[in-house]
């Protein structure tokens, strides 16, 4: 165990019962100087995240500043509310007593975050984890080094350490960070990574928030509306280069329609990013693989698949010397291709012709519960089918990732795509525990229970019991 995060760990420990103690004036001037950090180096965060991803920066301010800002003013607005807790009913068994639901910070919480929203996913669970009154360490991915250096001067010239600090550095500084008895862990990344995580808080019997990944599907049904349809899931897919962990992994359209598919996604391809193979590599709007091992990995995923009978309706195209991956569409795909072994996260689109909802719901519930599940349909009876005989994080019908953009909604998974959820309220609650205090008044009527239990006021107190349950 490195001494230096030895050292801040126990700092932001003996820090914590301060930050419980913080009023909620005192965590809005927090979150207000952190929004201030934000919007000075709003440029710069673009330019980060660019140099990393080569993301254009449009996206970087639709796809992650703007939610985190929104996240912030939610959380300002609302703090006040949370922080006051919420009134419980009596039960008549209790009567004389009342109730609340107070929330109480976890203490020191770590989050651990991936690569491809390097800045959102690192701070929108600090704006969750300071609203809740924790200290917080945060851990950046070690392949987005220009976007966790900038996070790490932004986070230094905000916060005293002892509250807020980043500690930079790969699987190695991870793994010395979980030997540490965190009262939570906010884990962002794979399904893989994920199982460790748990592990490691077990030991310590950490609560944890696990943000996994997993296999998306979109589903299109023959009612659907087919152009609709196929460029809302291009969207979805090619946004930041298809490394977005909601994002439509592969596609599964009626047979009636799936021509017809095929057709309207490449005319919204080029729509979106160019009319030739030439225009797409040379748009600015369209990102670049994170490194080497991924662009090898998406490779072979295409290459396997290909030669398993797949077409390639559009795309195809690796530069492997500027971490190029073509916007790809595949045709035919089967079941059992390679690239619908695990979860894509590049711009591969697979396309699967079905007859019956049953071989769809097979494929689905063949991989573990998605994070997310997308129903293009204008009949509900196919929608409710969908929903009632699936499970994941999340759905949205008619459109594509829509639900992470709402402060309303809890963000989050379930099965192997994750446990616990955050984003507004819900993110105030992920971070504290829910506290419930009773308070007694006099007198009580629950003496009317306690022993010796015989007697006759015994016999009548178990006539009341009955008459309660
Ligand atoms: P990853 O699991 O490889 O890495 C995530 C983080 O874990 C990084 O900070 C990394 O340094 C750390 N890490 C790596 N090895 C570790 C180890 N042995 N022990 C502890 N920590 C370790 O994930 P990634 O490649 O950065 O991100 C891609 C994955 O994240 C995809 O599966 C994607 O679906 C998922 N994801 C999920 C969400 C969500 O909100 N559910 C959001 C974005 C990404």
């Amino acid at each position: 165990m490195p001494s230096d995060l030895q050292a801040l760990f126990e700092r932001q420990r003996a820090h914590a019962p301060v930050m419980a103690r913080t009023s909620a004036a005192e965590r809005r001037a927090r979150l207000a100087g952190l929004r201030r950090a934000i919007v000075a180096r709003r440029a710069e965060i673009g330019a980060a995240v660019h140099a990393d991803l080569r993301r254009p920066p449009a996206e970087t301010e639709i796809a992650e500043l703007h939610g985190v800002l929104a996240e912030i003013g939610v959380a300002i607005r609302r703090l006040p509310r949370w922080m006051r807790g919420t009134r419980a009913p009596t039960p008549l068994l209790l009567f004389g007593t009342s109730s609340r639901i107070t929330y109480e910070p976890r203490g020191v919480v770590l989050v651990v975050a991936p690569w491809n929203y390097p800045f959102s996913l690192v701070v929108n669970p600090l704006i969750a984890a300071i609203a809740a009154g924790n200290c917080v360490i945060l851990k950046p991915s070690e392949k987005t080094p220009a976007t966790a250096a900038l996070l790490a001067r932004l986070i230094a010239e905000t916060f005293d350490p002892a509250e807020v600090a980043v500690v930079q550095g790969g699987p190695d500084v991870a793994t010395a960070l979980l030997g540490l008895p965190f009262d939570h862990i906010c884990f962002t990344g794979s399904t893989a990574i994920g199982r460790i995580v748990m592990a490691a808080a077990a030991k310590h019997l950490a609560s944890v928030t696990l943000e996994l990944g997993g296999k998306s599907p979109a589903v299109v049904d023959a009612s659907a509306d087919i152009a609709v349809a196929a460029e809302r899931i291009v969207w979805g897919k090619f946004l930041n280069a298809g490394q977005t962990c909601i994002a439509p992994d592969y596609v599964h359209v009626h047979a009636s329609r799936a021509r017809e598919f095929l057709d309207a996604a490449k005319a919204a391809l080029a729509r979106l990013y160019g009319g030739s193979e030439e225009e797409r590599e040379a748009s600015l709007d369209f990102a670049r693989i994170v490194d080497d091992g991924h662009v090898r990995r998406l490779k072979d995923l295409v290459d396997r698949t290909v030669a398993a009978g797949a077409e390639v309706e559009t795309g195809g195209r690796i530069d492997a010397a500027t971490r190029y991956v073509a916007p790809t569409i595949l045709s035919n795909v089967a079941p059992d291709a390679a690239i619908m072994a695990d979860e894509i996260f590049g711009p591969v689109l697979p396309v699967l012709a079905f007859d019956t909802l049953d071989e769809v719901l097979a494929v689905i519930r063949a991989g573990g519960k998605p994070l997310a599940m997308y129903i293009f349909a204008r009949e509900n009876a196919a929608i409710d089918r969908l929903l009632r005989e699936t499970s994941a994080g999340a759905t949205v019908v008619n459109n594509t990732m829509l639900h992470y953009a709402s402060s309303a909604l809890p963000f989050g998974g379930v099965g192997a795509s994750g446990m616990g959820s955050y984003h507004g309220d819900h993110g105030f609650r992920e971070f504290s525990h829910a506290r419930p205090v009773t308070r007694q008044r006099e007198p009580a009527l629950i003496g009317f229970f306690f022993p010796p239990y015989r007697g006759r006021w015994h016999r009548l107190a178990m006539r009341v019991l009955r008459l309660l349950e």
